[in-house]
């Protein structure tokens, strides 16, 4: 541990979606607003603060939203808007530090360490920065502040909306020490049903547990949990991320159970993907078809090829094999397709985000 105290923040945007249609659209102003299709299986991918005073969350279906809040406005994403927008936030941080690792369109973890400011405070670089996003942009962001990344990833939601919490290294233990086992960063859903089922409901308790003990239960990813419940974290800021992916997915009206209507879905998403990809100059190696049964559980099968290529015959072959390579266990509820192990030498880092796109 002679590594020199890091700085990091943590920059997320203020239901960004949500906000940006706010922003265009002042009349939607002050109103609970949603970005999503309003058909029954449309999943929220954002909603703005007053409809999350109802209870509605984005990855929510939109029938659920819809009971919950029946004046919910649908709005229709526009990615391309998403794009520019973050793009301008980038270019802000730039102006900071070239340590920037974007985790999607509205989240990026900046390393302050050095900064182009020479500043020493990252508790007031973040809020400069976010003074700057809202100046030039119109948008509010928030921001955690610490010395990793997994402290900052957690304390950019403390003060939301609007906020910013800075968590210094020796306020670190009773921070992680109090944090619900669902809060941290990189323990999912699975993995914190199965802790609490242990008894862990907090960080405090998780730090109880033996590594032995961590093991017997969680296998490879103890010594992962071990350092988490003391707030270990020595992950860098990778300003250029190796999981660029570019993905298209559907979720059904009715669930599907023949494999050929699956196939022909595919097809389809296929297509899609192609023109995205197309669109954004982005080729790849790795084609993951995703599969979501009616029971949730969610399944994925990679296959990667020798060259990088946004050929819609060639990716549409390997989605195939991959969707006969095994009977599905369950009708299906949402397919998609993701590229990735992209080819960006020729494009500029400002695409190594995230690109998710429902068609
Ligand atoms: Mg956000």
């Amino acid at each position: 541990m002679s590594q020199k105290q890091r700085k990091i923040i943590h920059i997320d945007m203020d239901a960004f979606f949500a906000a940006v249609a706010q922003l265009d659209n002042p009349e939607l102003q002050g109103k609970p607003v949603v970005v999503a299709s309003p058909k029954p299986r449309g999943v929220i991918s954002a909603a703005s603060y007053e409809a999350r005073k109802f209870g509605v969350r984005s990855a929510m279906s939109s029938q659920v939203a819809k009971k919950l809040c029946p004046e919910l406005i649908f709005v229709p994403s526009d990615f391309l808007r998403y794009k520019l927008l973050s793009n301008q936030i980038r270019g802000i941080f730039k102006e900071y530090t070239d340590l920037i690792e974007p985790l999607s369109f509205d989240e990026a973890f900046l390393d302050v360490t050095e900064n182009k400011k020479k500043r020493l405070s990252a508790t007031l670089i973040a809020r400069d920065i976010r003074a700057q996003i809202y100046k030039e942009t119109g948008l509010t962001a928030s921001a955690g502040i610490s010395s990793n990344k997994f402290i900052a990833k957690i304390a950019s939601d403390y003060n939301k909306p609007n906020g910013q919490k800075t968590v210094i290294p020796t306020e670190i233990a009773d921070f992680v020490a109090a944090l619900p086992i669902h809060k941290f960063f990189g323990i999912g859903k699975v993995t914190a049903a199965k802790m609490l089922n242990l008894g862990i409901f907090t960080g405090k308790e998780l730090r109880e547990q033996s590594l032995e003990f961590l093991e017997k239960h969680f296998g490879n990813s103890a010594q992962h949990y071990y350092n988490l419940a003391r707030g270990i974290d020595t992950s860098e800021v990778k300003p250029s991320r190796t999981t660029k992916s570019v993905a298209t997915e559907h979720t059904f009206e009715t669930n599907l159970t023949s494999e050929i209507y699956m196939e022909e879905a595919l097809k389809k998403i296929t297509n899609s993907l192609v023109k995205r990809l197309k669109k954004a100059k982005l080729k790849g190696k790795t084609i993951t078809l995703k599969i979501k049964y009616s029971d949730f559980s969610v399944q994925t099968r990679s296959k990667s090829i020798a060259y990088f290529t946004d050929e819609e015959s060639m990716i549409f072959s390997v989605v195939k094999s991959l969707l006969y390579q095994e009977k599905p266990k369950e009708s299906v509820r949402l397919l998609g397709i993701s590229l990735s192990k992209l080819d960006n030498i020729k494009n500029n880092k400002s695409v190594s985000i995230q690109l998710k796109f429902d068609f």
